[in-house]
């Protein structure tokens, strides 16, 4: 693709499974489709730089998996489909509700530009649940999926004593991943509580539904648990060390223990990355299963606006399989909506027994690893909540006692929230220690407002983002800088 095109039918914003996926059946049935994504490479985060990998590295296939090398397969489709792409690409905005037209504002390579399309699919896949408790800070401490990003991105292997802390799906599989490449941790601790009468009650449905997904998953643990010494029900885990991290404490089995470690690699499950369907003011509710925000979907990924829809993880966890049927399945919805000038749309048969399968898995799977108690509400008030803005846990109890009603006021209050990861990291457990403090639903305390740019922009990106929506031939008023200077953002 040459030019950008300032009104494609589509934006996608995503090139993970669910967005590349959208992404092939509307370009493969003519609809100019536009894809947004600020990794170099398609793929998103289970098939990350999957092409270098083949290419380049060929030897850490074995390490990463049978799964990870299917996703070749959906990544060669995506760039033979006709789709428009930009890697690199920054989402900042999406017009609020209010707004007559859609548009959606982008940086790449500094520059910053509004896009005006006709529908939106939001495909921003999952991030990892925050895992607040002391010591989180120190360097030496990361998550495991960032260390899982290494390991795709650049074949990076953690070195020195590693331990592993936390629990989910993602755990299991980078230890296996890890012992694949001869790398043996010193040790897993897992957060997860006692297995409940709910999971065991899902868990034949989901060895019926999906056998093979299920055997994959117990294979990871069996080979884990074969090599690593685990500990169970661990709580109280802290990460001590004063430069940084030097040993991680915790209790297991009612016995406290101490670990020296040069390295602590946390998880605590995955939840649906959800700051630019609200940015957008498209409507959430909390889960209190999963403690996390999750859009209101109707469907096949329609939201509260008509025009943009939100498919893959970004709606709710169910996995790489179920966010490509997903995006199909979407994407012939919109071409159905669109009635593209090539003629009368072949819906494809939907596929509601595979996704059928594949939510008794992901059932199964929520109420196995549920989100760990101890990194949910902090109990130790000197625990960091807010990283960027050093806050912590006390502080926000205290102004909560105080009468401080949500995380908006909080933020007012003692700058949660306003540092550079806008809040992503502490949302979750500011909304929840409010909630805890005064005695209510996290539902009814709130989240955060999140309110564009979601990622940095320095105020000369969005001064020359002007001049390039008017010469784009935007229409007036719409994405200009007026527009995204709020009253409230002043
Ligand atoms: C850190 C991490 C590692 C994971 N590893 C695995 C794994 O190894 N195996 C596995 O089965 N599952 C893994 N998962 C779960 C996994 O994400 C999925 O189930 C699957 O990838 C979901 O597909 P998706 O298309 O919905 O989203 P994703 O694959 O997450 O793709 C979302 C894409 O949206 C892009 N994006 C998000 N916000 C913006 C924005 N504002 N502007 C531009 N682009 C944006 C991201 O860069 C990303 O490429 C992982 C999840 C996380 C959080």
């Amino acid at each position: 693709m040459n030019a950008i095109p300032v009104r494609p039918e589509v934006v996608v914003v995503g090139a993970g499974p669910a967005g590349m996926a959208a992404a092939c059946t509307l370009a493969e049935s003519g609809v100019e489709v536009l894809v947004l994504d600020e990794q170099p490479a398609p793929g998103g985060q289970v098939y990350r730089e999957v092409e270098k990998v083949h290419a380049e590295r060929p030897e850490d296939l074995a390490a990463l998996g049978t799964q990870y090398r299917v996703g070749l397969e959906l990544v060669r489709r995506f760039r033979h489909s006709g789709a428009g792409y930009l890697p690199r690409t920054s989402v900042w905005e999406i017009t609020a509700a209010s707004e007559p037209e859609l548009a959606i504002g982008t940086l790449r390579d500094g520059a910053a530009q509004m896009l005006y399309p006709r529908h939106i699919i939001l495909a921003t896949g999952a991030m990892e649940r925050p895992t607040p408790f002391p010591g989180w800070t120190l360097p030496g401490v990361m998550t495991v999926g960032a260390a899982q990003t290494l390991l795709k991105t650049s074949g990076l292997i953690p070195a020195g004593r590693i331990v592993l802390a936390g629990t989910g799906p993602l755990l299991y599989l980078y230890a296996s991943q890890l012992l694949a490449t001869g790398t043996r941790p010193e040790a897993i601790l897992d957060t997860r509580p006692a297995t409940s009468m709910g999971a065991l009650a899902s868990l034949l449905p989901a060895l019926a539904g999906q056998p093979g997904a299920l055997l994959r998953g117990l294979g990871w643990m069996r080979a884990v648990r074969g090599s690593i010494p685990v500990f169970s029900r661990v709580t109280a885990l802290k990460a001590l060390g004063d430069e940084c991290m030097a040993s991680v404490s915790y209790e297991s089995a009612g016995q406290s223990h101490e670990l020296k470690a040069e390295l602590l690699l946390v998880h605590d499950g995955v939840i649906p990355n959800t700051w630019l369907a609200m940015a957008a003011g498209i409507q959430h509710h909390f889960d209190q299963r999963q403690a996390c925000w999750v859009p209101d979907v109707r469907g096949v990924g329609r939201t509260s606006r008509e025009s943009i829809a939100i498919v893959g993880d970004g709606a709710a966890i169910q996995g790489a399989e179920v966010a490509i049927l997903q995006g199909e399945r979407l994407a012939h919805e919109v071409l159905g909506q669109l009635r593209t000038p090539a003629g009368p749309v072949q819906l494809t048969p939907a596929e509601p027994t595979a996704l059928r399968q594949q939510r008794l898995l992901q059932r199964f799977l929520e109420r196995y690893f549920p989100p760990t108690a101890y990194f949910q509400l902090p109990l130790d008030d000197s625990t960091i909540v807010c990283r960027c803005e050093e806050i912590t846990a006390g502080e926000i109890r205290k102004v909560a006692a105080l009468g401080c009603v949500g995380p908006n006021q909080a933020k007012a209050f003692t700058r949660c929230g306003m540092g550079p990861c806008m809040g992503r990291k502490c949302a979750a457990t500011v909304s929840q220690l409010i909630a805890q403090v005064r005695g209510l639903p996290v539902a009814e305390v709130g989240h955060y407002r999140i309110r564009p740019p979601i990622r940095p922009l320095t105020v000369g990106q969005l001064a020359d983002m002007s001049i390039a929506g008017e010469e784009s031939g935007a229409p007036s008023g719409a994405g200009s800088i007026v527009d995204l200077l709020t009253p409230g953002d002043q």
